[in-house]
This record gives structure tokens, C-alpha cells and sequence, in this order.
């Protein structure tokens, strides 16, 4: 039987309508949940990602701001506009679209954004706190599919997850948050002996590699739960991690790219700053 496709776009979408909702009620007690997004330089990726953080603010009623500098800016002075929008009580969440030209360190800038208005979850206090279980703001991508799991009521509990790819965006927070969740996480990533005997012992797969297609059926045990996180440009369009045609015969759910867990990176990027604003108004 072919898998069933979890739809992030149908799930963020609920999601979405949720958070619109949580908005209006806000607004009705005059908080105005507002996000600032930074974009340096015009690469076509984030340009196309940055659009689609102020479309979805827009969508649910949320107050957005692009601020856009040219490639050539200095990161003092990238610098020195963070530091401003963190004195901004009006501005609840800051997120410094990466990545970044090469004279500025992306660092340095993550760990310039104050912890409380870090609605992307990089800096290294929300790191912190997630991988010790306190409350934070978990970065988006993980805290997506997690959302997209807990929806499609995939259970957790004793189970094998395995994550390919440790990035610290990615591989490194969804294999703590599905450890937080009292899954067995195994994680590989690229000096990884015999990746496939390990994949294939996954009742939940994760794929974040960057690989188009790298995932084969002989990577999965039928009826696993696979996400593929992968986003990647090839010259018949976009394609994820995972080889979805083959994969999808043999799984029992799966993820689409894109309209997997793309949609639910952004939506959570909002719920975040939502939260943000809550936490200001007490
Ligand atoms: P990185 O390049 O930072 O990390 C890739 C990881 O994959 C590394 O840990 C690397 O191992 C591992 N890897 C590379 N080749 C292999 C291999 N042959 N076998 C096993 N592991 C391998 O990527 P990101 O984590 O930032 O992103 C991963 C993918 O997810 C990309 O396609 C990206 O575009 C996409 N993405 C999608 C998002 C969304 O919202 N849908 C959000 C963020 C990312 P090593 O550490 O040893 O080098």
C-alpha cells in the first residue's frame, strides 16, 4: 500500500488559521505581535524564503518589517542595527536571514540578538536551554517537524528514529527533540559506515542531508515514518533528501518536497514570535 503523504501545507495551514486567531485575540488586548527580518545581499534563495516570512506574518495579521542592506554592508554595522531593533520594545522577534557575506561573522550576529527575541532559535541560550529541556524558543525546522509527527499521530515512544545529517540547524535539535520525546535516536551524517544498515533500521527517518534523492527504498524498512527535510535546486525542479517515488511505495508516511516540512519552518517562525510577544506583555 503506498504510503500516506503528510502534507505539511495542509498541516501548516491549520496551524496557521490557529495562529490568526491568537493574533486577533492579542490585538484585541493591543498587542501587536511584530517581526523584523533582516536581508543582506539578493540571493535568489533566501530572497524567495525571506518573501515567504512576510507573506505568512501578513496572512495570520502580523505586524512584519524587511529591512534589506546590500551585500557590502560592514557587520559593525549590521551589528549596530541588531542591537537597535533588540532596544525596540515594539519588535518582538529578529531573524538575520543566513547566510551571510563573507566579511561578517554569522555568529557573531546570531549572538547579538537578544535570547528573547531569538524567534529562529540559534543563539546559543536557546540552544542551551533546549538541549537541557527548559523552555525556549526551538529553532524552526525541528520544531516544524516535530509539530508535523505529533499531527499525523506518529508515536514516539520506543521507537528506532534515525537522522542523517548533524548540522546544528537541523540533524543536531530534531535528534534531541525526538530524544525528549522518549524515541531511540541514532544520528549519522557523512563518515557514517554502511548508512543504509543503520537507515534500514528506522521506524522514523529523518533525511537532512542536502543530497538530491540520496535516500533509496534500500535505505528504508517498510513502513517507516520518513521526513525529508532536503531542499534541493536541480534542473527538473525542486527535490528533497528522499527518492520520494521509490520511497513512497514502501513507507507507511511520508513527507512531499516541497509541501512537507518547508511550509511548517515558516509557520513555526511565526508561532514563535507570537509566543515572543506574550512573554513581553507578561
Ligand atoms: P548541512 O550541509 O549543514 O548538513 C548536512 C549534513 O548531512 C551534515 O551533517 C553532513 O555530514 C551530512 N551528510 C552529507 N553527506 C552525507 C552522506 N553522503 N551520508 C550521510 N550524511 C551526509 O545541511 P543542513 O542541515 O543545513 O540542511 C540539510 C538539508 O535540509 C538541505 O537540503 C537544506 O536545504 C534543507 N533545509 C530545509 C529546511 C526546510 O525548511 N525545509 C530548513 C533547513 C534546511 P557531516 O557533518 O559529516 O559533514
Amino acid at each position: 500500500m503506498p504510503a500516506k503523504i503528510i502534507s505539511g501545507k495542509q498541516i501548516a495551514a491549520d496551524i496557521r488559521l490557529e495562529l490568526k486567531d491568537e493574533v486577533s485575540e492579542l490585538r484585541k488586548n493591543d498587542i501587536f505581535p511584530k517581526l523584523v527580518v533582516v536581508l543582506v545581499g539578493n540571493n535568489p534563495a533566501s530572497e524567495s524564503y525571506v518573501k515567504g516570512k512576510i507573506r505568512a506574518a501578513e496572512e495570520i495579521g502580523m505586524e512584519s518589517v524587511l529591512i534589506r542592506y546590500a551585500d557590502t554592508i560592514s557587520e559593525d554595522e549590521l551589528l549596530s542595527k541588531v542591537n537597535d531593533l533588540n532596544k525596540d520594545e515594539s519588535v518582538h522577534g529578529i531573524l538575520v536571514q543566513l547566510p551571510l557575506p563573507k566579511q561578517i561573522s554569522e555568529q557573531r550576529v546570531i549572538e547579538a540578538i537578544a535570547a528573547e527575541k531569538d524567534v529562529d532559535g540559534f543563539h546559543p541560550e536557546s540552544v542551551g536551554r533546549m538541549v537541557t529541556g527548559l523552555e525556549t524558543f526551538l529553532s524552526c525546522t525541528p520544531a516544524g517537524i516535530m509539530q508535523l509527527l505529533k499531527r499525523s499521530d506518529v508515536s514516539l515512544q520506543g521507537k528506532h528514529a534515525v537522522v542523517v545529517g548533524r548540522s546544528n540547524i537541523v540533524g543536531k535539535p530534531i535528534s534531541l527533540l525526538l530524544l525528549q520525546a522518549d524515541a531511540t535516536v541514532t544520528i549519522c551524517h557523512s563518515k557514517t559506515v554502511d548508512l543504509a544498515s543503520i537507515t534500514k533500521q528506522a521506524d522514523v527517518l529523518i533525511a537532512a542531508v542536502g543530497r538530491a534523492e540520496m535516500i533509496t527504498k534500500d535505505h528504508v524498512k517498510p513502513g517507516a515514518v520518513v521526513i525529508d527535510v532536503g531542499v534541493n535546486r536541480t534542473d527538473a525542479g525542486l527535490v528533497g533528501d528522499v527518492k520520494f517515488d521509490e520511497v513512497s511505495e514502501i513507507a507507511s508516511a511520508i513527507t512531499p518536497v516541497p509541501g512537507g516540512v518547508g511550509p511548517m519552518t515558516i509557520t513555526m517562525l511565526m508561532a514563535n514570535t507570537i509566543e515572543s510577544a506574550k512573554r513581553h506583555a507578561g
